[in-house]
């Protein structure tokens, strides 16, 4: 097999060492330098560079290097009648478990306010909160969600979660559907958002859903910046309706600076860093694909392209 690999984004240093080692059959080359463009079966990619796709005649598989798909779904050059697979790497379900569990802790113990406190020198104890007090709510139940329920409810949050079609996963009481997402919100106090970006999903944390919150509730979106509606999530943190929102992801990354999250006391902000691809464990899945691909078997995690994720 011949892969080529398109990155504008994810280093070949990085991967390369790892795949060449446990594919020793198999040739390697890096966008430009791809040789005979019809003689490449793969092409692993994340973010490719414009209309090298579309240069490859032959593919096989497009193996992305990362779980979501919504940036490659939306380019034109996406061969469409070519199997599209994402990557799910464990290394990465697990350091988006971390960061969620570090969101959900600071707004339960109250440390967003004692950080506050801290720099005005003010001694002033808040009431404590069981972990069962509280309800998470997961706006998605998949690979990353699916994983994260039942972390967070190993520490007696009570969770639940809502995907498209029912689902059953160890310890989150489920639903699905809008009128799941309806009865679900006004009992989560913290709502985290691990959902693809789809149509059907694209402004989901709007005025509307963010009412629905119990008062003084916290959002932490790890998924996609248009998920939310900036202006809605403001207007909810500037009435506090939401108290705090832990953000990662923007619609336009890196976030312009003159944009109101930079300076918003109720906003924490990561740099798009909550879960990234780590390619020592990442690769394990990458290589089961390439041994599926030869031996006439179905690649795993290949994309719904209708359904976009
Ligand atoms: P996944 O395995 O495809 O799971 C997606 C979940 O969302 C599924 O439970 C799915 O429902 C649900 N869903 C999809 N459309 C829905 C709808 N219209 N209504 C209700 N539920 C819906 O995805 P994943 O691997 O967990 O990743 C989720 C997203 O996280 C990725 O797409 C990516 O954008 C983001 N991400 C962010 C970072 C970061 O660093 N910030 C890192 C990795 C991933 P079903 O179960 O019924 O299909």
């Amino acid at each position: 097999m011949n892969v080529a690999f398109l990155s504008t984004i994810e280093s070949p240093d990085r991967w390369l060492p790892l795949l060449e080692k446990a594919l020793p059959q198999e040739r390697f080359f890096v966008w430009p330098e791809i040789g005979d463009p019809a003689a490449i079966d793969i092409a692993f990619v994340a973010v490719p560079p414009a209309g090298a796709l579309a240069r490859l005649p032959n593919l096989k598989l497009v193996q992305s290097l990362w779980m979501g798909v919504d940036g490659l779904l939306a380019q034109d050059d996406l061969p469409r009648h070519v199997p599209l697979a994402r990557c799910i790497d464990r290394g990465m379900v697990a350091a988006m478990c971390e960061s969620v569990l570090s969101h959900v802790i600071d707004f339960h113990r109250h440390h967003y306010v004692y950080r506050r406190q801290q720099s005005a020198r003010e001694w002033n104890r808040l009431p404590q909160s069981m972990a069962a007090d509280r309800t998470v709510g997961l706006l998605g139940l998949g690979e990353l969600g699916g994983e994260a329920g039942p972390m967070l409810r190993s520490f007696g949050f009570r969770v639940r979660g809502w995907s498209r079609r029912p689902k059953s996963v160890i310890g989150v009481e489920s639903c699905a559907g809008s009128e799941g997402l309806a009865r679900m919100l006004p009992v989560c106090n913290v709502v985290v958002c691990l959902l693809p970006l789809t149509p059907e999903t694209r402004g989901i944390l709007n005025a509307a859903t963010l009412a629905l919150m119990p008062r003084g509730g916290a959002v932490i979106n790890v998924a996609r910046g248009a998920h939310v509606v900036d202006e809605d999530l403001l207007a909810a943190l500037d009435s506090g309706q939401v108290a705090r929102a832990y953000l990662d992801v923007f619609e336009t990354e890196p976030l312009p600076v003159e944009h109101r999250y930079w300076t918003h006391p109720g906003v924490f902000m990561t740099p798009h860093t909550a879960a990234l691809t780590e390619p020592r464990t990442a690769t394990a899945m990458v290589v089961e694909n390439i041994n599926r691909l030869r031996n006439g078997l179905t690649p795993l995690a290949l994309v719904d392209v209708e359904a976009g994720y």
